[in-house]
């Protein structure tokens, strides 16, 4: 990693606006920028204190470029660690591009994606995962998004990590340390605490990897697919979930061509709603979706709201039944909600009827927005929220789920080792390889490839 570079980038986004913030870190980043700024009181941004802003203009030797603000931060008191300058301009793209360019002819080089977040990295300003979750939190369109990827910033999940990794650690040593003195036939690492560690450590792994599928719905949106015989109103109900008028609307049987995908914040929940074309043909030859492009829509779900014409059941209820079993059973994992619409067109008797023949169906009228709130309450009571509001730590990163799982895996063998009385030197090792996961996940152990791969996803200037 070659950190002598003085990097720059723009960190607003590009095009028009206000004002723009133009960064620049490395070991030059203060004289390089004092060479092209003039100060409106003559001050000489060298000898400037850290987080200390001055205003002045952007000069091409005589050329005035701008009227700017420029912040000082010194080393290692910045963001990336390194001395920072930030320069905020008038927001227009002429501008931005033309200080960008003078700052590269000054010596400057372009910074890469996440390059600002990678060196705050590399020079200790935060560990792996928290890194990570700053380009989440950037990434967060919702509160629930916004909360896990704050908390991980703050340290919350690597803390835990890095705790339990600094207790396994200890009985790593001793146990190596027993190696030295094998002749002797003594224990240091007591094997009944060593076990209570091994099984506190399983169960944090255990709590943090459940986490992961609240956590990974949470960060992304929880996907809900649509599902129901064509006209059951499943583009009305999209609409009404919405509030807006964005799938396409028609009395003609399977209007709603594409898939169409749209999102909405339940109480600081998001959801990603998929309304698939409809299932034609599939009263009774459900199978028929398993090549379509609605069986995918499904597979991706967590929730299917499956929906039909209850002005229509009479003829079809024997069928629905068996449907929803179906769906049911071929996807275990999803859970069904049968959604009774068009409940406007029935008098009360036959409410009454639907009511006991289908007891967990939720009754609506999509058209006149009837039921909708109670819908909207039932999917936010099927996502556990709790998770949300008792501040435990969720794991959101596919990365980190993979790497808890190995350790978990690992830690598994030591206990098992420990059962079978292995030698310490072969426990060892398998505690060494949890300690090896355990230290990818908050950068302990590393390699370029992974960082490559981690900062790529970054947007520049960040
Ligand atoms: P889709 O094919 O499942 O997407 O169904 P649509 O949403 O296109 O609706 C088909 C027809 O049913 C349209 O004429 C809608 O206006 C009508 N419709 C949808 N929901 C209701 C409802 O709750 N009550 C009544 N009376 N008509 C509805």
């Amino acid at each position: 990693m070659q950190n002598q570079d003085t990097i720059v980038a723009l960190a607003t986004p590009s095009g028009a606006g206000a004002i723009a913030v133009i960064r620049v870190s490395g070991p030059e980043a203060i004289l390089i920028a004092s060479g092209i700024f003039k100060s409106i009181h003559n001050k000489d941004l060298k000898k400037q204190r850290t987080h200390s802003i001055h205003l002045g203009h952007i000069m091409d030797d005589n050329r005035v470029i701008d009227e700017v603000l420029v912040s000082v931060f010194k080393n290692p008191n910045s963001y990336t660690g390194e001395d920072t300058v930030e320069i905020s301009c008038h927001g227009s793209s002429y501008i931005q591009q033309e200080i960008i360019q003078l700052l590269l002819r000054k010596g400057c080089r372009s910074a890469q994606a996440g390059e600002f977040t990678l060196r705050a990295f590399l020079n200790g300003k935060m560990d792996l995962s928290q890194a990570e979750a700053v380009a989440d939190l950037i990434a967060s369109e919702n509160e629930a998004a916004h909360q896990v990827a704050m908390q991980q910033m703050r340290g919350g999940f690597s803390n835990e990590i890095a705790k339990l990794r600094e207790e396994l650690l200890n009985f790593a040593s001793l146990i190596e340390l027993e190696l030295d003195f094998a002749e002797e036939d003594v224990e240091f690492a007591d094997r009944i605490q060593f076990q209570d560690l091994l099984i506190k450590i399983e169960n944090v792994l255990k709590k943090l990897i459940d986490s992961f599928a609240t956590g990974n719905v949470i960060k992304a949106g929880i996907p809900v697919a649509i599902a129901g015989a064509p006209n059951a109103g499943k583009s009305t109900l999209l609409n009404a979930l919405l509030n807006e008028e964005r799938a396409i609307v028609s009395d003609i049987a399977g209007t709603t061509r594409d898939a169409i995908e749209d999102e909405l914040t339940i109480k600081g929940i998001g959801f990603r709603f998929i309304d698939t074309a409809g299932i034609r043909d599939t009263i009774d030859t459900i199978e028929s979706i398993g090549i379509s492009k609605t069986y995918e829509k499904m597979q991706q779900a967590r929730l299917v709201l499956f929906l039909f014409d209850a002005n229509d059941y009479k003829e079809h209820y024997k069928n629905l039944e068996v449907e929803v079993n179906r769906i049911q059973n071929k996807y275990p994992q999803k859970q069904v909600l049968l959604i009774a619409n068009k409940t406007d067109l029935l008098n009360e008797h036959r409410i009454q009827t639907l009511q006991t023949k289908f007891p967990e169906a939720i009754l609506i009228s999509a058209l006149n927005r009837d039921g909708i709130e109670q819908l909207k309450e039932k999917l936010l009571s099927l996502v556990n929220t709790g998770v949300l509001t008792s501040g435990d730590t969720i794991v959101t990163n596919t990365r980190h789920y993979d790497s808890l799982n190995k350790a978990l895996a690992e830690i598994k063998k030591v206990q098992q080792g420990l059962e079978e009385n292995l030698s310490g030197d072969l426990l060892a090792i398998d505690i060494r390889q949890a300690l090896y996961y355990f230290g990818e996940i908050t950068g302990q152990v590393t390699n370029d490839e992974v960082l490559g791969n981690i900062f790529a996803n970054f947007c520049i200037g960040k």
